[in-house]
């Protein structure tokens, strides 16, 4: 016979010989609030031993999971369930006793199902949500991700006030892949758009500026890099999608696509926004991206200071324009120079120069009044090789942390905590967060694969939910000495 758990759920079999009863109470651990998700966990307290593994169901999953004890009658267990949700018992593990306490603790993780006491979404209503992203920004050279020299005292400051994230990854290294994973919440064995830039996004994908548009908000994008062009559909959901390289900026005569031409177009944008409604602005700055060559004033700010490295030489093939791997082509030398300790200052140099204009950002929606109610996403597409694995100055054809590690901060005054989180994470799950922060019934997504950090940036979730790398099909998120070696036995056999 059935027996009825206090949450409605038919457990067959008759397996369930005492009514069970919550321990904490309401959805999430601790009775915290929890974000809108596909897991759920209850811990709940059996007054006496349940039943046996394997001779459990719980609707129509057996149990199969192993036992967990506790002498006190408490256990939280945490555990992902498939990322589709839907309703019912997904899983059902039970603790029998231990030390003939005569206690058990079972816990259910259940789906999407009706939550007496769900708590409130931690946003306000009609936050806006800015979205910066740094092209081909490596977290490792940034002060505030443990980088010696002063790159970054924006972003730092950005990061100190926010959540930020000490071990992100993308879901692929190269731009177009990485932002078709981050826009619509796939993984590129899933949505098609692996390995090179100037794939279009199949229209069949809903992206987030889409479901943002949908949800009320007045969407527009400026962006600097190609790869992210109309041309390939990443334009979808954006009212406005001012792309640095077609347009004129009157009276400027600086690098069209760098970081302050960026500015003078979100200026623009900004003059004309639709102040009823809330706002998504993605901005995206291409300046770290080789050539390494920031304005003057920048250029040799950190040449011969005490990080920089005097020893190793670059080998420069006089027979070919461009090459990445074991060396690069004398097309790509810059200023006659061989040695890598210059090229490493340039790229920190472009950082630099970009943090400088990120603060000016800042500063213009600041004094606009537009940085209130605002979550603030900073990240990255991907990083760089600064010839770490005898790899220069390119990115997406292996699987290094110096390519798939960016920097990720989450910014919200008021509402996520200052916080650093040392646990892996995907970029995948932006979408998810600021649909969340956009007020957005998660549920109704299904097509993403991602999960909202909300409540993992709260502490109502454990980190960790999700292993890393499942994006990567090929280039599957190894171990650096792994792959490490596998790049050289690539190298033995080809020639680059
Ligand atoms: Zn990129």
């Amino acid at each position: 016979m059935p027996s009825e758990s206090p949450f409605g759920w038919s457990l067959a079999g008759g397996a369930l010989r005492k009514r069970i009863t919550p321990t904490l109470g309401g959805c999430g651990p601790s009775g915290a609030p929890r974000s809108a998700g596909p897991v759920r966990t209850f811990t709940v307290l059996l007054d006496r031993a349940g039943p046996q593994p394997g001779t459990t169901r719980a609707d129509s999953l057996h149990y199969s999971g192993p036992s967990v004890g506790t002498e006190t009658g408490r256990f939280e267990y945490h555990f992902p369930v498939p990322a589709e949700p839907r309703s019912g018992v997904h899983d059902m593990r039970l603790g029998n006793t231990i030390n003939g306490l005569g206690i058990a603790v079972l816990v259910l993780v259940v789906a999407l199902a009706g939550c007496a006491g769900e708590p409130e979404n931690p946003y306000p209503v009609g936050s806006n949500i800015l979205l910066l992203t740094v092209d081909t920004l490596r977290a490792d050279h940034l002060s505030s991700y443990g980088y010696p020299r002063r790159t970054s005292p924006v972003l730092d400051r950005l990061a100190s006030e926010g959540v930020r994230f000490e071990q992100p990854a993308v879901q692929w290294p190269k731009t177009g892949p990485s932002f078709a994973s981050i826009f619509t919440s796939t993984y590129p064995k899933d949505n098609g758009i692996v390995r090179r830039v100037g794939m279009p996004l199949p229209q069949e994908f809903l992206m987030l500026a889409e479901v943002l548009r949908r949800q009320g908000y007045t969407t527009h994008a400026v962006v600097a890099n190609g790869a992210v062009a109309s041309d390939f559909n990443f334009n979808q959901g954006f009212d406005t999608y001012v792309e640095t390289w077609k347009q004129e900026l009157d009276g400027f005569d600086g690098d069209p696509n760098g970081a302050e031409a960026v500015n003078l177009h979100v200026r623009r944008v900004l003059d004309d926004i639709d102040r009823s409604k809330p706002f998504f602005l993605w901005v995206h700055y291409l300046d770290p991206h080789f050539p390494y060559v920031p304005p003057e004033d920048w250029a040799d700010r950190f040449q011969d200071d005490e990080w920089f490295e005097p020893i190793r030489t670059i080998a420069i093939d006089q027979e070919k324009t461009k090459q990445q791997v074991t060396g690069i082509g004398h097309g790509q030398v810059l200023d006659g120079r061989d040695d890598l300790g210059f090229y490493i200052a340039r790229y920190d140099a472009e950082i630099a120069y970009t943090d400088f204009q990120i603060g000016k950002l800042f500063e213009d929606l600041r004094g606009r009044g537009l940085m209130d109610n605002t979550l603030t996403v900073f990240t990255s597409d991907h990083g760089e090789s600064l010839g770490d694995h005898a790899y220069y100055f390119d990115h997406g054809r292996f699987s290094f942390q110096t390519c798939l590690r960016v920097p990720l901060v989450l910014h919200y005054p008021g509402v996520l905590p200052p916080k650093v989180d040392r646990a892996p994470v995907e970029l995948i799950n932006l979408a998810p967060t600021i649909l969340e922060a956009a007020g957005v019934e998660l549920e109704e997504q299904g097509w993403m694969q991602g999960r909202s950090l909300t409540g993992r940036m709260l502490g109502w979730e454990p980190a960790g939910l999700r292993p890393l790398g499942g994006g990567l099909r090929h280039q599957g998120a190894l171990a650096e000495d792994r792959q490490r070696s596998a790049v050289q036995t690539h190298l033995c056999s080809l020639s680059w």
